[in-house]
């Protein structure tokens, strides 16, 4: 069978703009997609984004902003869209819940359950976080206070339809601790913490409806029409619905499920690691390979919130830094399971020590010995880089320019590390920046040693290249723009990639 790569984010809940949070895990994605359509060919890799847009919040908001919900998503997308343009985010879909092709397969999914006798009808009482749209065990929460926003929830007594988790539930423990399913969920700290989750308590049926005096924007049940569904249980069918259909025996066909990865951020864990594979699993639909949670942003100790109000608008931060910088800064910064810091002036820091002063200084300089030496021709160009004699610290990086591409590659298909990638991009990038300081090349010049020093330059052009072509996934722009400037045999040099942003001037 032909390999494929089909990744997922989560669809984003339109009640507010976008952040930095959200342009997190659709940057993280891209690099993905990018990075195996460049592997596996494109038309193997599909990468779904989009919009969640059913609930009572966006009800709420929609009453706010004195539009009917429908007007009021129709709005927000546009915001949503136009940042992901703005960021280079390549997807091949973009799934709203309010699409047909959606609603068509929540409502299948629906009635097979329903049939199937894994959806039935009860009274439901509970605790409710109106603002999360959560029910919440008496056991989960801490003075009558919602265990994630910390407002208070509400006792609610209605008549309701359930979702059996419980009767998967010795299931899902047993398939996550299945040695072939360790990648199941990623990193394993959040594995871990999953299945401790579900060795101490017993799940409780999922009510997957609101009566429509509470909530009328959502998807209807096509067995209660009085009822529509959760807004989670709604989101989560996205990535079936987006790539695939029901035939009239109730089975799932799609050329591109199951999902190789969701990437996820880690408040929604629980969802997707628990909800998510217990509704496959009783419509008998396959697993997705792997689901993994990355970390949050935080602005000092607290995380990026519009409740909180320290939300960064990822615009102003692309407007002001470019777009790959800010891809660069966010994938860079923290391996990609923990939580990371955001300011601006740790962005300025990478971009004057990583971006101008190691890639952005070693482009320009080799540009300029080029043309100074060889009124811009690459010396050597018809040269593989195999077949010229170098010294003892030439042959070292031409043995790591060799390793590079498995480098990366171990990392990024591995556990979806950025950061070590990069890392040892950078590895390359300075030892070539080492490279010119110990040559001395003027030198070289001066003392006519011609054969040595087109060697030399060859092999930097090498290494710019190489790295520039495993750069390509995490900053298109810079791989393109390098490229141009250095990708046949004669270049075409520009303006320096990354000038130096002088910190005395910003505050
Ligand atoms: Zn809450």
């Amino acid at each position: 069978m032909k390999k494929k790569f089909y990744i997922t984010t989560p669809i984003y809940y339109v009640n507010a703009s976008p952040h930095i949070g959200h342009s997190y895990t659709c940057i993280a994605a891209d690099t993905l997609a990018r990075y195996n359509r460049q592997i596996l060919g494109k038309e193997n890799v599909w990468f779904l984004t989009g919009t969640d847009e059913h609930g009572q919040k966006i009800q709420k908001a929609s009453d706010e902003a004195k539009l009917s919900p429908q007007e009021f998503v129709d709005k927000v997308v546009v915001q949503f869209k136009e940042l992901w343009k703005a960021l280079d985010i390549s997807y091949d879909d973009f799934i709203r819940t309010t699409e047909d092709r959606h609603i068509r397969t929540v409502q299948k999914v629906l009635d097979i359950l329903h049939r199937k006798g894994d959806i039935y009808e009860d009274k439901y009482e509970g605790l409710y976080c109106t603002p999360c749209e959560t029910f919440w065990l008496q056991s989960q929460v801490e003075n009558q206070l919602c265990p994630d926003c910390k407002r208070p929830v509400e006792k609610i007594a209605e008549k309701n339809y359930f979702f059996k988790l419980e009767k998967y539930q010795k299931w899902l423990i047993e398939y996550i601790n299945k040695p072939e399913n360790a990648k199941f969920i990623l990193p394993s700290t959040r594995q871990n913490e999953v299945l401790k989750f579900l060795q101490i308590n017993t799940l409780s049926d999922l009510c997957i409806s609101r009566p429509k005096e509470r909530l009328n924007w959502g998807i209807p049940l096509p067995f209660a029409p009085g009822h529509v569904t959760y807004v989670w249980f709604d989101a989560l069918i996205n990535y079936i619905s987006a790539v695939g259909e029901f035939d009239d025996k109730d089975k799932y066909h799609s050329k591109w499920w199951p999902a190789e990865l969701h990437l996820i951020g880690k408040d929604i864990l629980r969802q997707h690691a628990i909800y998510w594979p217990i509704i496959l699993k009783a419509l008998d639909i396959e697993m997705p390979k792997t689901i993994f949670a990355h970390g949050w942003w935080m602005i000092g100790e607290d995380k990026m919130s519009k409740s909180r109000g320290n939300v960064v608008n990822p615009i102003d931060i692309v407007n002001k830094f470019g777009i790959d910088v800010y891809r660069y800064f966010l994938l860079r910064d923290v391996p990609f399971g923990l939580d990371g810091n955001f300011s601006e002036g740790a962005l300025i820091k990478r971009f004057n020590a990583d971006l101008a002063n190691d890639l952005g200084n070693l482009v320009y300089r080799v540009l300029t010995m080029i043309e100074k030496y060889y009124r811009g021709d690459i010396p050597l160009a018809d040269k593989k880089i195999q077949d010229i004699k170098l010294n003892a610290r030439g042959e070292k990086i031409k043995s790591i320019i060799k390793t590079l591409h498995q480098a990366v590659d171990a990392s990024l298909s591995g556990e979806c590390d950025f950061s070590l990638p990069l890392e040892k991009i950078w590895g390359l990038i300075n030892m070539a920046n080492k490279y010119v300081e110990e040559t001395k090349p003027w030198n070289l010049a001066k003392e006519n040693k011609t054969e040595e020093l087109k060697a030399f330059i060859r092999l930097l052009v090498e290494v710019i290249r190489e790295s520039s072509k495993e750069l390509s996934a995490f900053m298109p722009r810079t791989a393109e723009s390098i490229k141009a400037q250095l990708g046949s045999d004669k270049i075409n040099k520009g303006k320096p990639l990354f000038p130096r942003i002088d910190l005395s001037s910003k505050t």
